[in-house]
């Protein structure tokens, strides 16, 4: 049988609610041969994911979901197969972590001039493994208070671009997050390309260096999925392909919802070495 992948997979080290453990244990009863752990901004759900796989044989790809923006559009970065100990990228990661956590200070604040008191820094920092905070764990607190009745209200009525508790993110542009995967070994993939919207900007991020784009997502249209492979052939870059599982966070998708054949992942690798990077795992 041909081997399988889902590359795009979060923990809860953000703002996912599946340990390294259960997502191991999701990617085996999918019959998936290997995983990426893309969480946003933060790669402290690797090394652990990497540990609960080790008996099962599954391979586990380091990866990353960098936020970016350009235009007042979100856009995310995945990157792969980086060097996970490359000291400059870990000290950005960092540096977009610290602003996570002042931004939940300020969404508090708003909430709290909004009425809706008493959310501590504390309860949103306990639901995330690592400093990786966001405002899904926010949404989950105004759930669990009986505020709101579902993640998507909590969005709509505070929390989206708009609503009256939005703050924005320190971002980076998309050519920096390319550039930073690259320094520490890695290529770059603009994810779901056909949710963020932003055709007119691919040539210029492939001008930047970026290395792929993640053709293959749950719920894409053929017709999208067809477009966005016909770009990755006229650039020459990857088609790579992902469930983006958020455990209970998102109901809509799981481990193994996208499977893509293994061979995407070798030409991956294959694009690692030929740009003289090191392949790590
Ligand atoms: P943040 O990283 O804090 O900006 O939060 C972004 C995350 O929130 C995204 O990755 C989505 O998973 C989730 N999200 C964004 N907009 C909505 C929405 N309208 N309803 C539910 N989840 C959303
Ligand atoms: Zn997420
Ligand atoms: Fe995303
Ligand atoms: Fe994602």
């Amino acid at each position: 049988m041909s081997k399988l992948a889902d590359l795009h997979i979060h923990t809860y080290f953000s703002d996912s609610t599946s340990s390294p453990e259960e997502v191991i244990e999701q990617a085996r009863k999918q019959g998936l041969s290997c995983i990426a752990i893309t969480d946003h901004d933060t790669i402290d759900g690797v090394r652990p994911t990497i540990q609960a796989a080790q008996k099962y044989g599954v391979e586990v790809i380091a990866g990353v979901e960098l936020s970016s923006e350009m235009n007042h559009k979100d856009i995310h970065v995945l990157g792969y197969l980086f060097d996970i100990n490359h000291q400059p990228f870990l000290n950005q990661l960092t540096i977009m972590q610290d602003a996570r956590v002042e931004r939940m200070k300020k969404i508090i604040l708003k909430l709290d001039e909004l009425g809706i008191k008493n959310i501590t820094l504390e309860e949103v920092c306990s639901l995330a493994r690592s400093k990786s905070v966001g405002r899904p764990h926010i949404a989950t607190i105004l759930v669990k208070r009986g505020v709101v009745r579902t993640i998507k209200d909590a969005f709509d009525k505070y929390l989206a671009e708009g609503a009256p508790a939005y703050v924005g993110k320190h971002k980076i542009a998309p050519h920096d997050a390319i550039q930073l995967i690259h320094n520490a070994g890695g290529v770059a993939v603009l994810a779901h390309p056909h949710i963020t919207q932003v055709d007119e900007l691919i040539a210029g991020f492939v001008e930047s260096g970026l290395d792929g784009l993640e053709v293959y997502y749950p719920n894409s249209f053929d017709a999208s999925t067809k477009f966005y492979e016909n770009l990755t052939k006229k650039y020459n870059i990857l088609a790579t392909g992902g469930s983006d599982a958020h455990g209970e966070a998102k109901k809509n998708t799981y481990v193994g919802r996208m499977k893509i054949p293994y061979e995407l992942v070798e030409k991956m690798k294959n694009r690692v070495q030929g740009a003289g990077y090191r392949v790590q795992s």
